[in-house]
């Protein structure tokens, strides 16, 4: 072991470390502590944090939020009434791509229609127009806007099987942070490092909207983590919530001893502000079961309710337009 290495709390070798943001800071997360190596961190990257960050990150640039570091995505939209597609900033709509019409008579041409989405575009598609065709005439433009409120339609998942791995990790990673070392690098966590890396066959997070109501105040869209201990049963249960919508149980031990109680440890940033938002802590968890964890017993109204409801709570944040029409499969 030199200097530069430390132990990596998911493959557990000395290695060099790397910055982990505990939830992504792609979705506003601010949390991060050097807890995975160079290698698994850039595994964790490519193979589930895009995953979630593709499917969700556009509440983040829906709120306008604030990032550590980088931009909010741009994220294209369809409008309902046409299916024109859009790209919405967190500020405006714009044209996906330029648009260009040009009808002709015989060799000559009648007229040219173009729909650009900035004037520096338009000029340079008519110039170039002009130049291919020998054109003299002043092209004559108008703007065009698309302000809110638009009916627009967007699609994402919040639940698979990479998903679910890095929600695993969201919650394991706090873990780690706020657990002394030896008590996480234990044989009590191999599952859950196991399923993080690898997947399995038998998964150990789920979309949960049932005992996980507590996760969210209704009021804001904030991202909340949660760790509860169960002693009597050995399990170690996280509760993760982002954007006050999306909920989820995973399963970080079934088999840890401790001869001590622990107080919940819960950890809630509002991804609008940057700030952390202190629990209560005399606040208990619901005490759940392995499968309460892996396989809650929701019905499908009662996750599209959920989710109506956290929508009603992104929209009321970002007034301008209501941007979500949920449809799920
Ligand atoms: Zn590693």
């Amino acid at each position: 072991m030199t200097q530069n290495t430390k132990i990596c709390f998911s493959c557990c070798n000395n290695k060099r470390l790397s910055e982990e943001h505990v939830i992504p800071q792609a979705l506003g997360g601010k949390l991060s502590a050097w807890i995975y190596c160079v290698d698994c961190n850039s595994q964790f990257g490519a193979e589930i944090d895009s995953e979630l960050i593709k499917n969700i990150q556009f509440f983040g640039t829906a709120l306008d939020i604030k990032r550590v570091r980088g931009k909010n995505k741009p994220y294209d939209v369809a409008l309902a009434k046409n299916g024109t597609k859009l790209t919405f900033d967190g500020r405006e709509f714009k044209r996906k791509k330029p648009i260009v019409k040009i009808e002709k008579d015989g060799d000559k041409i009648k007229y040219v229609d173009v729909t650009a989405r900035s004037e520096g575009e338009l000029r340079k598609i008519c110039s170039n127009i002009k130049k291919k065709y020998d054109l003299f005439d002043e092209i004559k433009s108008f703007e065009e806007k698309h302000p809110g409120p638009t009916d627009t339609v967007t699609e994402y998942e919040f639940d698979n099987e990479q998903i679910r791995r890095c929600v695993a990790k969201i919650a394991y990673s706090l873990l780690c942070v706020k657990l002394p070392s030896d008590q996480v690098l234990s044989n009590a966590f191999d599952e859950v490092r196991n399923y993080i890396r690898f997947g399995a066959k038998n998964h150990l997070s789920s979309a949960n909207y049932v005992n996980t109501g507590f996760m969210t105040d209704g009021i804001r869209p904030l991202h909340k983590i949660h760790i509860r201990l169960n002693r009597r049963k050995n399990l170690v249960i996280g509760f993760v919530c982002l954007f006050g919508t999306f909920r989820y149980t995973t399963l970080l031990s079934r088999e840890f001893r401790s001869a001590l109680d622990w107080p919940g440890i819960d950890h809630t940033i509002d991804p609008i502000t940057s700030k952390f938002i202190e629990g209560n802590p005399s606040f208990r968890a619901p005490e759940l079961d392995i499968s309460d964890v892996i396989s809650p017993k929701h019905s499908k109204q009662q996750v599209l309710r959920a989710l109506a409801k956290g929508h009603e709570i992104i929209s009321n944040y970002h007034s301008s337009h209501k941007f979500l029409k949920i449809e799920t499969e």
